[in-house]
């Protein structure tokens, strides 16, 4: 799995990058200058009527109902978990709270132990599958990375969920519904995102970011899946869009990331076929990317998508 190692560099740039994706978004920063792990407490942004969303490591999206309320990531370890379940309690209006993950990553999935007991725990078969292959892989991976990792996601057990779905599921909140739907393989197989129909709001998960350079971890992600995916979201336009990883915006971000990813998985393809090395293709694609994408935030990361591309079509 040495392709696992590529994505320490790529969630640095992201943690990196978010410092820097505009006013709209202050993160806070631990005394040594990084940026901080834990969820910010009491710094809850209103995205739409029933919308809330913690900016952080990741965007927590909080979907309120008069019935009940859907929690969308975890953060990172149990009292991150705590934190994002504590803000969801201060907005509730009813007493059912669900809990839903974008992909089983630990920043997504692994604060759940965090949550109450009570909580319905939803998220996607596919999902669920990967999660019990290569969840505490992941957890191991993150826990090394730092001594402040590894404190956070001391002891982590994924619990069975309450709830799965095939392709799609709608949950009644009272009120507002979410629309919880899984498109395919992207960054993960089990990618979910969460449309709150009434408010227009799609929240994304890793699948449409904001100026971000697609992040493929390891084989369980495709690029060429990721921009069927993206091309089955184009018809649909949302006034608001959520991202994880980045700062929230509005349908303009599906056309802006399905641009980007088929051009550069076209020249990838394009310069595999004329013979070009990987690592040749990507020092051609860095500058250029660069130079057609200046604003994107993490284009140094572009020499692993070419190196995962090159190993999905060889
Ligand atoms: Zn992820």
């Amino acid at each position: 799995m040495t392709s696992l190692r590529t994505y320490r560099t790529v969630l640095v740039f992201t943690l990196t990058a978010r410092l820097f994706t505009g006013s709209a978004i202050v993160m806070g920063r631990a005394p040594q200058g990084l940026p901080t792990l834990m969820l910010p407490e009491n710094q809850v942004t209103q995205v739409s009527d029933h919308v809330f969303a913690i900016i952080g490591f990741p965007n927590i999206g909080i979907v309120v109902g008069n019935r009940a309320t859907l929690v969308v990531d975890t953060g990172l370890g149990p009292r991150n978990g705590a934190i994002a379940a504590r803000e969801a309690q201060k907005l509730s209006r009813g007493s059912v709270l669900y809990l839903t993950t974008t992909h089983y990553h630990p920043e997504h999935a692994a604060g759940e132990g965090g949550f109450p007991p009570n909580t319905l725990l939803v998220r996607t078969i596919e999902q669920q599958k990967e999660l019990e292959q290569r969840g505490m892989q992941f957890v191991e991976m993150f826990s090394s990375r730092s001594a402040q990792m590894k404190e956070l996601l001391a002891g982590v057990k994924f619990r069975a969920p309450d709830i799965t779905f095939d392709r799609e599921i709608t949950l009644d909140l009272g009120g507002v519904t979410a629309r919880l739907f899984w498109m395919g393989q992207a960054h993960t197989k089990g990618d979910e995102l969460i449309d709150v129909e009434p408010d227009s709001t799609l929240i994304s998960g890793d699948v449409v970011q904001n100026k971000l350079v697609p992040n493929l971890p390891d084989d369980n992600a495709s690029l060429k899946s990721w921009v069927e995916v993206l091309s089955k979201l184009r018809p649909t336009s949302w006034q608001h869009i959520v991202p994880d990883h980045s700062a929230p915006g509005d349908s303009s971000l599906i056309e802006q990331n399905y641009q980007f990813f088929s051009q550069l998985e076209a020249r990838i393809l394009e310069l595999k076929r004329q013979g070009k090395s990987a690592d040749e293709a990507a020092q051609i694609l860095l500058a250029e990317f660069k130079a057609k994408y200046p604003d994107w935030s993490n284009l140094n990361a572009i020499p692993n998508v070419v190196k995962h591309v090159y190993s999905e079509n060889a």
